[in-house]
């Protein structure tokens, strides 16, 4: 029987409390799954050190020498979360893939489902979070509002699934093929198509270390995956300087009428008022045009998404 190869990537930025904790964990997932035959021995937890400034990458090296299922990739500085997940999908050999963050604040037993369902015949599975208790009030509502912009912008993600998924390597070969820079993974792989499945788990909270998403970090990424996926907002802009033209032109009409019949033309404060108002749209319009502007910026540089440094344990 075909027994596939599964990696599980780990991406890792300063998780040197966190590690010693995962790394059992996920190996004994590895090996439940093994002794099952549903994966071959050759599989492997493969953590990607992105640039972290703290011993991240010792503890890494140390797990590394204590068993051969482990491996890691470390890249040449920090480049961001979804470009180490890149890097574990793109530069390690495998049959599936599972990405997983290494606070495991996504369940890791859940990867057994994937697994089967991917057996099942499914290409990618993603893991979708049935609660958001764990998460801050203002998290929570954020990340609903998000969800809603997204929605109303005709961006298709999956709700409330993150980056913890299983993917075929082929629907990995048909990522590799989107160019792009500005990647936002949850938004480009339901454009993937495949057969998909979802399985189910409570969030829990961090059990060490904290978050490495911080409010403005989180705020780019979430400016990413609308940017990103739709050009409405432009479309917007545009819609909203026709309305403000026509506006205006009533109101010329109406004020050189007034001047002819002899009316007094009073009021500084109303002048001054729409005057700032206005201001303020066209500046917010040149933000948004802007913004499109820096990803163009970003898309034609071409710089690689991730450099790597070192590769340990992979063939
Ligand atoms: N991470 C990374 N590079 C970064 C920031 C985060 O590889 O620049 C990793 C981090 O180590 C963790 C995962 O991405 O494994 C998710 O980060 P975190 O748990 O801090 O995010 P949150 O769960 O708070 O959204
Ligand atoms: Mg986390």
């Amino acid at each position: 029987m075909f027994c596939p190869k599964l990696n599980i990537i780990v991406p890792c930025y300063n998780e040197e409390e966190m590690l010693p904790k995962s790394a059992p964990v996920l190996a004994g997932i590895l090996n439940e799954l093994i002794e099952q035959n549903q994966v071959s021995k050759a599989s492997k937890i493969c953590f990607v050190n992105d640039g972290s400034s703290d011993n991240t990458l010792s503890v890494m090296k140390e797990i590394t020498q204590e068993k051969s299922c482990f491996a890691y990739l470390s890249l040449s500085r920090n480049f961001g979360h979804q470009a180490a997940l890149l890097a574990g999908l793109f530069e390690t050999n495998a049959d599936i893939y599972v990405t997983i963050d290494a606070d495991l604040q996504d369940d890791p037993e859940k990867i057994k489902e994937m697994v089967q369902k991917y057996l099942a015949g499914n290409d990618i599975v993603y893991g979708v979070r049935t609660d958001r208790d764990s998460d801050s009030w203002f998290k929570e509502k954020t990340a609903r509002l998000f969800y809603r912009i997204q929605g109303f912008l005709g961006i298709k993600t999956v709700y409330n699934a993150a980056d913890y998924r299983l993917m075929s390597r082929r629907a990995v070969d048909a990522l590799r093929a989107f160019p792009e820079k500005n990647l936002f993974l949850r938004g480009v792989i339901p454009l993937l198509g495949f057969q998909t499945a979802q399985v189910f788990y409570p969030r829990t909270s961090r059990i060490a270390g904290k978050t490495k998403y911080p409010f403005l970090k989180m705020f780019s990424f979430a400016l990413n995956g609308i940017i990103g996926f739709s050009n409405i907002p432009i479309r917007l802009v545009t819609i909203m300087g026709m309305l403000i033209s026509f506006i205006g032109f009533l109101l010329l009409i109406w004020s050189l009428y007034r001047s002819f019949v002899g009316g007094n033309i009073q009021g500084w404060a109303s002048l001054f008022s729409t005057m700032t108002f206005f201001n303020g749209i066209i500046i917010f319009s040149l933000g948004v045009i802007g913004e499109y502007i820096g990803k163009i910026f970003t898309e034609v540089k071409g710089r690689p998404l991730f450099i790597i440094d070192k590769k340990v344990g992979l063939d």
